[in-house]
C-alpha cells in the first residue's frame, strides 16, 4: 500500500505557512489517493524552543480548509522514548557513537541541522560554523579505536559509566569515511549520488535526550510504513545520512521526492525567509479574499502538468480547471517538471476570476459570508437582518449577481457591497486624474451637477430610456456622453472603475443617488 506524508515543523508563526506547504501536502496527499493509499500528518515538533501550538493548529486548519484529509495524525514530541530506543540501537550495532565533548560544537551543529541553514543566506554564521566542521570529532575517533581492534563491548561499556555517571552527551552516525550513497529520486528522474566523505556526522539525539530531525525522520518514516517520503529540496543534502541509517538498520528504503524549489518572479531567485511570511505566506491569500479552490487549483499546476487532450479540432489542449478529486485521478510522476517553477500571481488572478464567475449566487454569498465572518467580522451587517426580508434579499442578490461580472476578491465584493449601503468617501478622489474629467473646469461640473439632481436622476424611465436621455443631454451641450457616465460614477460609486451602468444607480436606489450628488456638490471643486 502507499503510504505518504506531510511532516511539517511548526517552528515560525501561523502566518509563515506558506503555499510551498500546501504544495508538498497535496502533492503527497494526491499520490496516497490515487494509489488508493494513506496519508498521513506528522507534526515535526522536537525542536522544542521554536515549535508552537498556534503554528501546528494553523497548519491543520489550512489543510482542512483546502480539503486535504489526512487518515492519521502524528506528533513527534510523543514518540521520544521511540527515537531513543532507536539511538541506543543504532550505537550497539557499531552504526553509531557517544560523544561527550565540544558543547559548542553539538549546539552550533544541531542549529545548522535544524533549519535549512546549511544556505548561506539563510543564516551566514552558522552556515560557516558548519562548513567548518568537516573535521570528525575526536569522539569518532575514539570510537574507530574501539571498533578497529574489535572491541565494540568494551566501548560501549565505558559510555555506559560516563552516562551512569550522569555526562551528558549527544549520539552521531558512524559515517563511512569513503564509499558511496546514492538513490533514483522520484521527481529529479535520475539517480543521485554522493560520496560519503562530504557527508558530517550530525547529531542525532542531542544531549537533553531529544532527537533531531535526521534520527526522528527515518524512525517515523520506516514505523510509519511510509513508502514515498515527498519534502522539499533543501533537504537533498542530508538524505544521504538518511539512508545510512536505513541501511544499518536494514530498513526497507521509501522513495524519495525532492520538490522542486519554487522561484520569485522578482528576483528569479527562491522566496526569502521574509516573503515565506507575506507574499508566499497562505494567510494574506486568504485575508484578500481568495478563493481556497482557485490557489489551490493553481498550486496544483504549479511544477506539475497533466497530459495533452485532444480538442475538437485535433489539436493538444493542456486542461487546466481540476478541483480535489479530479487532481488526484490526474497527478503523474510525469508531469512533473524538473525546472524550478516560478510563482506567477497573474495565473492565481486568472483562476480566481474563473472560479469566481462558476459560483452560483447562493455559493457566492456563502462565501462572502464566510470570508466576513472570519476576516471582516464588523461587516457581518451587511447579511443582517435587512436582508431577511424577501424584497431586500432579492436586491441583495442582484448586487452580487452585478459585482460577479467584474469583481474578483471577497475583499472587494465585501467593499462594494457596502458602497451600495455607505456613501462614498471622497476624501482620496483625485478628480484631475480621471480620464475625461481632468480638463473640466468648475463651471462645467456646476452646470453638470445641476442637470443631474433635476434631469437626469430619473428613475422613471427605463434603462434604455435613460442612457438615450444622458446622451441627449450630452450631445445638446457639446460634450461626450462618456465624460457624463464618467461624472456619474464618481460621484455614486466614488471610482473611476465601477459595477455596470445603470444598473448600479438602479441598485444604489432613488433616495441614496440623490444623497451622493448632494454631498458631491459640498466638495470645494
Ligand atoms: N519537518 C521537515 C520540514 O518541515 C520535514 C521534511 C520532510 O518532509 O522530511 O521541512
Amino acid at each position: 500500500m502507499t503510504i505518504t506524508r506531510f511532516a511539517p515543523s511548526p517552528t515560525g508563526t501561523p502566518e509563515s505557512v506558506h503555499l510551498g506547504f500546501v504544495i508538498r501536502a497535496l502533492w503527497s496527499y494526491a499520490w496516497a489517493k490515487k494509489n488508493n493509499g494513506k496519508f498521513i500528518l506528522r507534526i515535526e515538533d522536537t525542536d522544542q524552543v521554536r515549535s508552537r501550538k498556534d503554528t501546528e493548529t494553523a497548519i491543520i486548519d489550512i489543510l482542512s480548509d483546502f480539503g486535504i484529509k489526512y487518515d492519521e495524525l502524528f506528533r513527534q514530541s510523543d514518540r521520544i522514548a521511540r527515537y531513543q530506543e532507536v539511538a541506543r540501537k543504532l550505537a550497539e550495532i557499531g552504526a553509531a557513537y557517544y560523544d561527550f565533548d565540544s558543547e559548542k560544537r553539538t549546539k552550533e551543529e544541531i542549529k545548522s541541522s535544524y533549519s535549512h541553514a546549511i544556505k548561506k543566506e539563510d543564516n551566514e554564521e552558522v552556515a560557516e560554523e558548519f562548513m567548518k566542521l568537516k573535521e570528525k570529532p575526536q569522539a569518532r575517533k575514539f570510537a574507530d579505536k574501539f571498533k578497529s581492534e574489535n572491541n565494540w563491548q568494551e566501548y560501549l561499556k565505558l559510555c555506559d559509566e560516563k552516562i551512569k555517571n550522569g555526562e551528558s552527551f549527544v549520539i552521531r552516525p558512524m559515517i563511512p569515511y569513503s564509499g558511496k550513497v546514492s538513490w533514483e529520486d522520484v521527481i529529479l528522474k535520475k539517480k543521485v549520488e554522493f560520496d560519503f566523505k562530504e557527508i558530517q556526522d550530525l547529531v542525532l539525539l542531542k544531549s537533553d535526550g531529544f532527537p533531531t530531525y535526521h534520527l526522528a525522520v527515518v524512525v517515523d518514516d520506516s514505523d510509519m510504513q511510509v513508502t514515498d517520503v515527498m519534502r522539499g529540496f533543501e533537504w537533498l543534502s542530508t538524505t544521504p545520512i538518511h539512508l545510512f541509517l536505513y541501511d544499518s538498520l536494514n530498513l526497507t528504503r521509501p522513495n524519495f521526492w525532492h520538490f522542486p524549489v519554487i522561484m520569485d518572479p522578482r528576483t528569479g531567485k527562491k522566496f526569502s525567509k521574509r516573503d515565506l511570511e507575506g507574499m508566499f505566506g497562505v494567510m494574506p491569500w486568504l485575508k484578500s479574499g481568495y478563493l481556497k479552490e482557485a490557489l489551490l487549483n493553481y498550486l496544483m499546476l504549479l511544477g506539475w502538468a497533466p497530459k495533452a487532450i485532444k480538442n475538437e479540432a485535433g489539436v493538444d489542449v493542456y486542461p487546466e480547471i481540476f478541483n480535489l478529486e479530479e487532481f488526484v485521478k490526474q497527478f503523474d510522476v510525469d508531469g512533473i517538471q524538473k525546472a524550478n517553477p516560478t510563482f506567477d500571481q497573474k495565473k492565481i488572478d486568472w483562476f480566481q476570476g474563473v472560479y469566481i464567475r462558476k459560483l452560483t449566487i447562493e455559493e457566492l454569498k456563502s462565501e462572502i459570508k464566510n470570508y466576513v465572518t472570519k476576516f471582516e467580522p464588523e461587516n457581518i451587517d451587511l447579511f443582517t437582518p435587512s436582508v431577511s426580508q424577501n424584497r431586500d434579499i432579492k436586491i441583495f442578490d442582484e448586487k452580487l449577481k452585478l459585482l460577479q461580472e467584474r469583481t474578483t476578491l471577497l475583499q472587494d465584493f465585501v467593499e462594494e457591497l457596502k458602497l451600495f449601503e455607505t456613501n462614498p468617501d471622497y476624501t482620496k478622489l483625485n478628480l484631475k486624474e480621471i480620464k475625461g474629467l481632468e480638463n473640466k473646469d468648475k463651471a462645467w461640473f456646476e452646470k453638470y451637477l445641476q442637470i443631474i439632481e433635476k434631469d437626469i436622476l430619473d428613475f422613471s424611465l427605463s434603462k434604455e430610456d435613460w442612457v438615450a436621455k444622458v446622451k441627449k443631454v450630452a450631445e445638446e451641450n457639446g460634450d461626450k456622453a462618456q465624460d457624463i457616465f464618467m461624472l456619474l460614477r464618481v460621484i455614486l460609486w466614488g471610482k473611476q472603475f465601477s459595477p455596470p451602468f445603470p444598473e448600479t444607480m438602479w441598485l444604489i436606489g432613488e433616495e441614496k443617488c440623490k444623497e451622493r450628488v448632494k454631498q458631491f456638490k459640498m466638495l470645494p471643486l
